[in-house]
């Protein structure tokens, strides 16, 4: 390997190891930060930029806080030999407004250095304690050189063996070398969108002269994070490219429907059927994500906009994950219209092959006004007359091209997503870019809190007696066991060991059933009939039962291993208890003593709403983990942080719109290069990212 073989016009391609000063050794740990090339080294941004660009006085100095300043010597160095590995150098220094302490440990040479009487420039954090001003192991400079250190410092994320001052010098080296970044966006762009020349962009977030600089460069650089990705996300979903709807809704009035209701709706549930309806009513496609805490009662949003469809004379549909959603929309939903003369179906893969041809003779021939089911409703052989509106029901659970499917069965139908993932309004936006947002932030009246309680394995006895006390008190419970791993033979064991152990041990006297995903459907619909009807009292199960099951009569959760567990999938689970009237509980059992796992189950017993559920495990892992950032595909940013740059994001979400608006496949001379920095970057992933 030639070290520092090239000096000049480096190319962004380029190996790392031909930089000065990066040899074997130093090309490994680099690669580890994941800088193999000149431009994955350009693009390291700092974390952080200390502020070094002030000179203070010592008088100003607070606690904790950096400081840049001149003093003087007014001691000599004072040292103390604590122990073989411990010296202590210090001295006092000051200036015109006061005098600071200076301790330095084990650093020779600092003796020889400084001399009393003589000036400095120092920088360094300040301790004070009841007034007492001192610092340790402060940077001292020479006071000739205060030009070139005044100024604002890039703090670089680093790894053992890369120090910054060594990734400030590489930075430096391969700036030197001028490799100019492609500029992507034109300057009628960036001018409307307020954005700097790229080059800019990347000089400035290195090596900026003022705050000012940072903020235009970070902006740029983050914009282009977001905006490139919205771009993407939005090729893939057709968004911009709706056309204005042919069909035509009118207003219709859904008091017949609300009378009908044994509950009057909350105050959110009422804005949001407004907004609904306003979409509906518009001459663009409804496209609207509706997000919604389990329990908040988003199926009854649903069903006015089905009911709106209806009366307008076309047809609806609403796909849910499972056959035991689908059923239980199935009768709720059809509770109600049966008694308006609207006909509602159901197919799921249950159905028998009969039925199935039945039910779609009559959905061609529009004497199905509402079908409702599973997966089963995008196969090809279903065909709608007059399709109007598509809804999906915990939506998190199918993919962008499952929902389009269903969507393409009718022209130009309305779409409204559900779910009560409870994601982050940032996220939201990132990952349903092309969706607008509702949101039911309110319970119905009368819920409890459902008490939930971080317990170990100590506790075992006591939950056994609370479970039987809840039962004997004619209420139901559920135990949950998290999938151990990618393993379906394996999961089921350890299922079915704790249900052998609750059946056979603990509660010999009782009712105790099992339900996991290896079963058949028509299996797990009996087990979960028996349950409704309170033939069984302990339901021991996998996650089958995370999503939307309604038995108001269970108040008492116990989740097994409950740290393997996502906390979003934690409060979903928590979500099937506390249905009724009754006071719920949730017991959350885990042997896992490490903090970060103690700290996450701990979040949920403080907070009962999925919301800052989920923003807090955002908080405590970080975006890159967050449930579905993975799955879904999403890139790693290298800038944005997306808790705190949401204004970006807005911005770039608008900024994509409009360009596509205006020039659907980027055809336009003008949009060339970045049509090009678009392909670079996602050209692979064009047709697979995505929620
Ligand atoms: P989710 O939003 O989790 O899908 P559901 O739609 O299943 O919630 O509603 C949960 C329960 O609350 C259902 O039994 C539903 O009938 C009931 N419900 C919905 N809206 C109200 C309301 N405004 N007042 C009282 N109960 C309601
Ligand atoms: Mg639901």
């Amino acid at each position: 390997m030639s070290e520092g073989k090239l000096d000049y016009n480096i190319k962004l391609d380029e190996n790392i190891q031909y930089l000065k000063g990066v040899g074997p050794k130093k090309v490994e740990l680099l690669n580890k930060l994941g800088i193999y090339t000149i431009k994955d080294l350009l693009e390291y941004y700092p974390r952080n930029y200390e502020d070094r660009t002030k000179l203070s006085n010592i008088i100003e100095f607070i606690d904790g806080e950096y400081y840049l300043f001149v003093a003087t010597i007014s001691d000599s160095i004072h040292i103390q030999r604590i122990r073989k590995n411990l010296t202590i150098y210090s001295t006092f220094v000051y200036d015109d407004t006061g005098e600071c302490k200076m301790t330095w440990f084990n650093q020779k040479y600092i003796n020889t250095k400084l001399h009393k009487g003589d000036k400095y420039l120092f920088y360094g954090k300040a301790i004070k304690n009841y007034g007492v001003v001192s610092m340790e192991s402060p940077q001292i400079y020479n006071l000739n050189d205060i030009d070139k250190i005044q100024g604002i410092y890039p703090i670089y994320p680093l790894t053992s063996g890369i120090t910054q001052n060594y990734l400030f010098k590489l930075e430096t080296l391969a700036y030197m070398n001028k490799p100019l970044l492609p500029e992507f966006l034109n300057d009628k762009f960036r001018k409307k969108y307020g954005l700097c020349e790229l080059n800019y962009a990347m000089q400035n977030v290195h090596f900026p002269k003022t705050f000012n600089a940072v903020n235009d460069a970070r902006k740029r650089l983050i914009f282009d994070e977001l905006f490139l990705l919205q771009l993407a996300l939005m090729s893939v979903k057709n968004i911009s490219l709706q056309e204005k709807k042919v069909k035509k809704f009118t207003n219709v009035n859904i008091d017949e429907f609300l009378d009908l209701l044994p509950f009057k709706l909350t105050n959110a549930q009422n804005k949001v059927i407004d907004e609904i309806k306003k979409d509906m009513l518009s001459d663009k496609v409804m496209n609207r994500l509706l997000q919604g805490d389990v329990g908040s009662g988003k199926t009854i949003v649903a069903a006015v906009a089905m009911y709106i469809a209806v009366k307008n004379g076309y047809q609806a549909t609403m796909m849910a994950p499972t056959t035991i959603l689908a059923n239980q929309h199935f009768e709720e939903l059809n509770k109600y219209f049966s008694l308006l003369g609207i006909n509602v179906e159901i197919i799921t893969s249950s159905t028998t092959k009969k039925n199935k041809r039945i039910i779609c003779e009559k959905l061609e021939n529009n004497e199905i006004d509402i079908i409702i089911g599973t997966h089963s409703l995008i196969e090809e052989d279903i065909h709608f007359n007059n399709l109007g509106l598509v809804i999906t029901d915990e939506q998190h659970r199918f993919g962008v091209k499952q929902r389009l499917k269903l969507s393409n069965k009718g022209n130009n139908v309305e779409t409204l997503v559900m779910t009560a993932t409870p994601i982050p309004r940032t996220l939201a936006i990132m990952l349903y870019g092309d969706l607008d947002l509702s949101i039911i932030d309110e319970m119905p009246p009368g819920r409890k809190i459902v008490k939930t309680y971080a317990v170990d394995d100590s506790y075992e006895q006591r939950i056994v007696k609370f479970i039987k006390r809840n039962i004997d008190e004619g209420r139901q419970v559920y135990v949950v066991c998290p999938l151990v791993e990618e393993n379906e033979e394996l999961n089921l064991k350890s299922v079915e060991k704790i249900y052998d152990k609750y059946k056979n041990e603990y509660f010999r006297e009782y009712n105790v059933g099992i339900i996991h995903g290896k079963m058949k459907n028509k299996e797990k619909d009996e087990i979960m009939q028996a349950f409704k009807e309170n033939k069984i009292n302990i339901l021991i199960s996998t996650t089958v039962i995370e999503v939307g099951i309604s038995v108001s009569n269970a108040t008492l959760m116990v989740i097994e291993n409950a740290d393997r567990f996502g906390l979003a999938a934690l409060h979903q689970l928590r979500g099937r208890v506390g249905r009724g009237d009754y006071q719920s509980f949730c017991i959350l059992k885990s042997n896992n003593k490490s903090i970060k796992s103690r700290e996450r189950l701990k979040i949920m017993e403080k907070s009962n709403n999925g919301f800052d559920v989920a923003q807090k495990d955002l908080e405590l892992r970080g975006p890159g983990d967050f449930f579905g950032i993975r799955q879904s595909g999403l890139p790693e940013f290298k800038l944005t942080n997306l808790l705190t740059d949401i204004k970006v994001l807005q911005n770039a979400q608008v900024a994509a719109k409009e360009l596509l608006e205006e020039d659907k496949y980027l055809e336009k001379e003008e949009n060339n290069k970045l049509k090009k920095e678009l392909y670079d970057k996602y050209g692979d992933k064009l047709s697979n990212i995505g929620a």
